[in-house]
């Protein structure tokens, strides 16, 4: 998961927009949640022969084609609302979120693994003292929109466990394990909440992150080796570790796969990484040069 800051690059599509009056009458009760028209998160658009899909493709955009929750290249998202519209799983009184089925900050675009009922679903659940929301924004008959954004007073009040990647500087709330597994690291306990929530430690997710991590070893070791068997001059090998840790640097931009991991095996890199090298040599000598790199490039 990363922060994101590029919503206000982008307007909110007219697909939600042209919906207002269905909105109005369905914040207000005078329309069913039912009648909460799916057509606006799947509406489409072609032109010249190619395919547009108004609400998904600025969301996707945004995120860089990832999922913002667990950072998988996504090239067809599901527009997920971080606000369940329909139910609450924690809180079966609930009626879901309806009014905010159109809310433009409510939407996010997210893998399927993370959005279904394996992962995200209808869960919300809130850290204790926070105060659940359940009626939409109604002042003398108006529905006040403006009172629906993620970032408001009210809704902050919630206190959602689940991160919102524009609200948290997410990149504090983890870290990661060097088998792949994500760990929550906030003492509220939201980290760990939102691996939960989407499932973040399945499977295949583990694995993948595992070969990124053991990948980078590997690289690096088969470099070491090169020395140590006299194929390569010290000289040759800092400078091939140093291109390796440049490209690791370079893996961190925002827009790689899983870029948090790889901003953690960098700024953690002896745990990750030196400290799995078997050769005790080799772990004095990568240390050497990985703290000439921290000098350099500071
Ligand atoms: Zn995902």
């Amino acid at each position: 998961m990363r922060s994101n800051n590029n919503r206000s690059n982008y307007s909110t599509p007219k697909k939600l927009t042209e919906n207002k009056d269905n909105w109005e009458k369905i914040a207000k009760g005078e329309l069913p949640k039912s009648e909460i028209n799916e057509n606006v998160y799947k509406g489409k658009y072609t032109r010249q022969g190619k395919t547009y899909y108004s609400v998904r493709d600025p969301l996707s955009k945004m995120y860089y084609n990832k999922c913002c929750y667990c950072e998988t290249i996504e090239h067809a998202p599901e527009v997920e609302h971080y606000r369940p519209k329909k139910e609450v799983t924690e809180e079966k009184t609930h009626n879901g979120y309806f009014w905010l089925c159109y809310e433009w900050t409510n939407l996010l675009p997210s893998c399927r693994y993370c959005n279904t009922s394996g992962g995200k679903g209808m869960k919300f659940p809130l850290a204790e003292g926070g105060v659940r929301v359940f009626d939409a924004p109604i002042e003398e008959g108006v529905f006040n929109t403006d009172r629906c954004k993620v970032d408001t007073e009210e809704l902050l009040a919630e206190k959602p466990l689940l991160l919102h990647p524009e609200v948290e500087k997410v990149e504090d709330y983890f870290t990661f394990e060097n088998n792949g597994a994500i760990k929550g690291i906030d003492g509220e306990g939201r980290g760990e909440a939102t691996i939960s929530i989407c499932n973040m430690n399945r499977d295949n997710l583990l694995e993948r992150r595992q070969n990124v991590i053991d990948k980078w070893l590997e690289d690096i070791e088969d470099i070491l080796l090169d020395y140590s068997e006299g194929e390569a001059t010290l000289a040759e090998v800092k400078r091939r570790v140093n291109r390796k840790l440049q490209r690791l640097k370079g893996s961190c931009d925002v827009k790689e796969e899983f870029s948090l991991l790889q901003m953690v095996c960098l700024s953690d890199f002896e745990r990750l990484i030196l400290n799995q090298l078997e050769n005790e040599t080799f772990k004095v000598f990568l240390k050497g040069i990985y703290d000439d790199f921290l000098v350099t490039e500071n």
